[in-house]
Parts: C-alpha cells; sequence; structure tokens
C-alpha cells in the first residue's frame, strides 16, 4: 500500500477516472455557476493551491444544492469553509432572505474565495464564523438558533462530539450531512495501512467510529451516498 495515493482517487470512489469525467462534463459543468468555477480556479492558484483537493467536487456541489431546495431551508449552517466552494454553493440555493452560518478556524482561506461570494450577490446570507468549531457550535447552541440543513467538513476526528451538537441544532426532519465518510475508499480496506500514511490510517478510523456511530443512531435516518468522498445524509427525526 506503500502508493497509496496512485491507488485511490481523492476526487471521487467511481469505477474510473473517465466516469468522474463523463459525469462532470454531461451533467455538472454546462449548469455549474461561473462564480462557482472561478473560486475553484482562483483557489487553485491561490497560497492554498496544494489543497484545492479538499474542496467538495462539483457534482457534490450540485447535490448540496439540491439539498438545500428539496429541504426549503431557510437557515444552514457549514462547519469547515476553507475557501467558500460548498458556502458559496449553498448561499446560490438559499432563497433571497435565507442564512448560512459558516465556520471555520482559517479566516485567510474564506478570503481567498470571498470576491467570487460578493460578485455573486450572496455575502449578506453569510454569517462567517472564524473559530474553532467546537467553542463555536457550543456558542450556537446557547442562543437556542435550529438549523433546517447543516453540512459538516472539518477536522474528521472531532465528527461525533459534532453530531452530538448537530443533532441539537438541527430541528426534527432536518438533514445533517457528513463529508469525507468514505475517506478515499480505505474504510473498507482489509489491511492496515503502513506507517508512512499514519494521517490516513488514523483519520480512516475516526471516520469508521463515525460511521458506526451514525449507523447505531436511533435519533437518525441515514444515506450513505457514494458521492465525493462519501457523504453521508442524517435526518433527524426525533
Ligand atoms: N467545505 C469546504 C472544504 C472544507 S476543508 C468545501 O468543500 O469547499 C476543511 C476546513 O475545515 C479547512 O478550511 C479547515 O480550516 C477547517 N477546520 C479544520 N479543523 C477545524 C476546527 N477544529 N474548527 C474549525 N474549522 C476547522
Ligand atoms: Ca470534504
Amino acid at each position: 500500500m506503500s502508493n497509496l495515493r496512485e491507488n485511490l482517487s481523492d476526487k471521487h470512489v467511481l469505477q474510473s477516472d473517465a466516469l468522474h469525467q463523463y459525469i462532470l462534463e454531461t451533467s455538472v459543468y454546462p449548469r455549474e455557476h461561473k462564480l462557482l468555477k472561478q473560486l475553484r480556479d482562483a483557489t487553485a492558484e491561490s497560497d492554498y493551491k496544494a489543497l484545492t483537493g479538499m474542496i467538495v467536487p462539483a457534482e457534490e456541489g450540485q447535490l448540496i444544492s439540491m439539498l438545500v431546495k428539496i429541504t426549503d431551508a431557510k437557515r444552514t449552517l457549514e462547519v469547515g469553509v476553507f475557501t467558500g466552494f460548498s458556502l458559496l454553493t449553498a448561499a446560490l440555493a438559499l432563497p433571497k432572505d435565507g442564512q448560512v452560518t459558516a465556520i471555520d478556524i482559517d479566516r485567510k482561506a474564506y478570503e481567498v474565495g470571498l470576491p467570487f461570494i460578493r460578485k455573486a450577490g450572496v455575502e449578506h446570507k453569510i454569517n462567517f464564523i472564524q473559530s474553532d468549531a467546537t467553542s463555536a457550535l457550543d456558542e450556537i447552541l446557547n442562543k437556542v438558533e435550529e438549523f433546517d440543513l447543516i453540512f459538516v467538513d472539518a477536522d474528521k476526528p472531532n465528527y461525533i462530539k459534532y453530531h452530538e451538537t448537530s443533532i441539537k441544532l438541527v430541528k426534527i426532519g432536518g438533514v445533517i450531512g457528513y463529508d469525507n465518510t468514505l475517506w478515499y475508499g480505505t474504510v473498507a480496506l482489509t489491511v492496515e495501512l503502513a506507517k508512512e500514511h499514519e494521517y490516513m490510517r488514523e483519520v480512516g478510523k475516526s471516520v469508521k467510529e463515525l460511521n458506526s456511530y451514525l449507523a447505531s443512531d436511533a435519533r437518525v435516518e441515514i444515506s450513505q451516498v457514494p458521492i465525493g468522498d462519501g457523504l453521508t445524509l442524517c435526518r433527524r427525526f426525533k
């Protein structure tokens, strides 16, 4: 498993790159908002270029946009913004009076995407909080705010903790999405990753713990969507 990166794509868990490309070219790129494309391209040319792969792939953005609309969301929460691709996606999908609260420890990354968010005319829908997610979520909890939709895409080892807060923050009938729940496909590996892949191995363990935790959580129904790097949707029903 020494050549992990060569064997596992960081963009999708599909059979082939060609299939991913087919989906993008047929169904996604022709409909993608030009400012979303510009934001992604600007990230790839910024100081954060090495991390561009952290952005959800465009087909997942399309699903997030649809989720916002089919849940008729007015208030959403995002944990893990980076340069704002998924955030801009949500802000574009929200109604005029919609609000997205967005938490990230790194404001500089957010500022890479901010000009595109402004150009899209949706900055007024965004409440960006620069903070560690745990403290920001605890603070929001004290305000007794309720969200229709929550998207969690930050530090995976804390996801179970974020779930416990998110479940209180999302309304009954609302949806929480956890990103990267297939962790580059490694969750199904039958052998342990080699020492040089310690980060991948350790985060992978957390992701597997999360997946088991969610699977046995009686407060939600779940759907593990094999899009991007895996997106687990949880609908709170009690
Ligand atoms: N959702 C974004 C990508 C997010 S990448 C998109 O698809 O476009 C993950 C982000 O989580 C990074 O920007 C990182 O700064 C943030 N992050 C990691 N740990 C965090 C923490 N403990 N608190 C807040 N943000 C955190
Ligand atoms: Ca992600």
